[in-house]
């Protein structure tokens, strides 16, 4: 049987996602074997023939004119596409000059503005169709070991397109079971009941609040975490909180709901 065809690309990032892939090591490079590994800059400079692929994976925000024109290229070549990380699935570091003047952010990093694009940070799923979110940032690489067989499983008739689901819990699962002490009742700020669990809740784990990273979760309750923490933190430090990983357009829009 031919081997499935899949792609790797990257938009505006700082790649540390496809790094959380390589960190993975020689299960890597075993799951990759599986397949035709037809573009990923981290491990081979071939040029990309282009033809279709069974998965597109995205890493990154589509900030440039040419990220959109690779990232809806990427989309017609692929059988699903896949978004890898904070920054392409929430529009990440990126996103948080949408919220602070956007027009003025710029002067700190050019002297000269004339003619340097500035536009406003979208996420991915703004412009194409995708299939399955890789949360976090970086993303969890064992959550890719055991996500992605099942997405190329899905690409094959027998699979008739099955694509797994990340289960609907709290950060706070894990961090129990880790044996943490709650932030919340050492009255200090913590975003785990509301944000989807997944990553071994690394930062309550080292004793730092969740901040959301992986986003919302479905039936995370926005409205009881947000009346809990006004005990714990301003309303200021919230929103700053929750600019840093692109949380804050969706806390809106689920407080519109
Ligand atoms: S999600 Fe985080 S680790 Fe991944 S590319 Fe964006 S900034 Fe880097
Ligand atoms: S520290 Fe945070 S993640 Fe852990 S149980 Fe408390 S609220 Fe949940
Ligand atoms: S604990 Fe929260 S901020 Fe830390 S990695 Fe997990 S979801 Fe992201």
């Amino acid at each position: 049987m031919q081997k499935q065809k899949i792609a790797i690309v990257s938009l505006t990032s700082c790649e540390g996602c496809q790094f959380a892939l390589l960190d993975l090591g020689q299960r890597f490079l075993d799951l990759m074997n599986q397949v035709e590994m037809v573009d990923f800059r981290l491990l081979e400079d071939e040029e990309d023939a282009g033809g279709k692929l069974d998965i597109g994976i995205v890493e990154g925000n589509p900030t440039t004119k040419e990220n959109i024109e690779t990232l809806k290229k990427l989309r017609k070549r692929s059988k699903l596409l896949v978004v890898l990380g904070n920054c392409a699935a929430m529009g990440g570091v990126p996103e948080i000059k949408n919220y602070q003047q956007q027009k003025n952010t710029i002067k700190h990093v050019y002297k000269y503005i004339q003619g340097i694009e500035n536009p406003e940070i979208r996420e991915v799923d703004n412009f194409v169709k995708v299939d399955f979110v890789f949360p976090g940032c970086p993303i969890n690489g064992e959550e890719f070991v055991k996500y992605f067989p099942e997405l190329l499983k899905a690409c094959l008739p027998e699979g008739a397109g099955k694509i797994p689901v990340i289960p609907d819990q709290p950060v706070c699962v894990e961090c129990k079971k880790n044996g943490n002490k709650c932030l919340l009742l050492e009255k200090k700020p913590c975003f785990g009941p509301m944000i989807q669990g997944g990553c071994n809740a690394v930062c309550p784990s080292s004793r730092m609040m969740c901040q959301g990273c992986r986003g919302l979760r479905p039936t995370g309750n926005v409205k009881a975490m947000r009346a809990t923490l006004k005990n714990f933190m301003t309303d200021e430090e919230f929103e700053n909180t929750t600019e840093i990983f692109g949380l804050r357009d969706d806390i809106e829009d689920r407080g519109r709901k």
